[in-house]
């Protein structure tokens, strides 16, 4: 008699399989994750995927090794459920509830898919007409458990988001600095990255105003707005708020997440998963995505 899989576990667990085996089919592993070596044999496989094992070191890896899946031992649909209800900006208590995960499961999965957009979001350079705004936010100290930090820190000081956006369909959003207008900060981490024939369209701001006329060599020419740029302070007001305020020490990962929402090329989840969290050889170690709290 057929044994009834009444819960459809070995079905879910294939199919889990099956997912796994064919995000990790073109995953080229160059060097060793142990010593670097790329002196490495085939050596078999394991629930689908190629191992490797190291002629030096004589250690053994896959091409899933460091991969953001690696270590999770939930299925990877849930993963997949996961991603596709983060990009419609879901709450965690929701994504929680409805994946039947813990909250603090949610969170680390929220902060390896955050931390793994913002390797590459923010463009090198930006040319042909560049906007450029401000936002200002002020410090965020959510989930900070040590009172000395906290007392520290008050009055919460202001940090100052840049946004800047040329003809690449990708954006500059950054913290730059704190406290005050701060040109030797903005010339090195904004102004570098202005191409030389750009024109320069300043958005709600008299120092980058006046920055852009220098640039512009005192010539105004009619652009088209940029709205993105423009309306940089409630569009950006109104993500933060879906997250319930952002830990200042997680910004610059809220905002790589919101530059790829904001690209013109529309990006549904299972883009995001291929092209941003698995392309090619990119190796993510998860001691990598542990919390770094160097903003600036
Ligand atoms: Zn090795």
């Amino acid at each position: 008699m057929i044994q009834h899989d009444v819960e459809l576990k070995k079905f879910d667990l294939h199919t889990n399989d099956v997912i796994k085996r064919d995000f990790y089919k073109d995953r080229i592993v160059e060097a060793c994750p142990t010593c670097g070596s790329t002196w490495h044999i085939k050596y078999g496989f394991y629930n689908g995927i190629q191992r490797y094992k190291c002629k030096v070191c004589d250690k053994t890896f896959s091409r899933a090794t460091n991969s953001l899946w690696s270590y999770s031992k939930k299925n990877t649909r849930i993963w997949m459920e996961f991603t596709e209800l983060m990009t419609e900006n879901k709450t965690l208590k929701f994504c929680a509830e409805k994946l039947n995960i813990s909250i603090g499961t949610a969170f680390y999965w929220r902060h390896k898919i955050l931390k793994a957009l913002s390797i590459d979001s923010i463009p090198d350079n930006l040319s042909g007409v560049v906007h450029v705004g401000k936002v200002i936010i002020k410090e965020n100290f959510k989930g900070c458990r040590d009172p000395e930090i906290i007392a520290a820190s008050t009055p919460r000081e202001n940090i100052w988001v840049i946004g800047a956006r040329g003809q690449e369909d990708t954006m500059f959003i950054k913290p730059i600095f704190k406290y005050q207008w701060d040109k030797v900060a903005f010339n090195e981490k904004v102004y570098t990255k202005i191409e030389k024939n750009s024109y320069i369209a300043a958005y709600g701001d008299s120092n980058i105003n006046a920055i852009a006329m220098r640039h512009n060599k005192n010539k105004s020419i009619k652009v088209d707005k940029e709205y993105r740029i423009k309306y940089i302070w409630p569009n950006l007001k109104k993500w933060l708020s879906i997250f319930h305020g952002v830990a200042s020490k997680y910004l610059q990962r809220y905002l790589s997440f919101f530059i790829i929402m904001n690209l013109d090329k529309a990006i549904d989840y299972m883009d995001l998963i291929y092209d941003r969290l698995f392309e090619g050889n990119r190796f993510i170690k998860t001691d990598e995505i542990r919390i770094r709290s160097s903003l600036f």
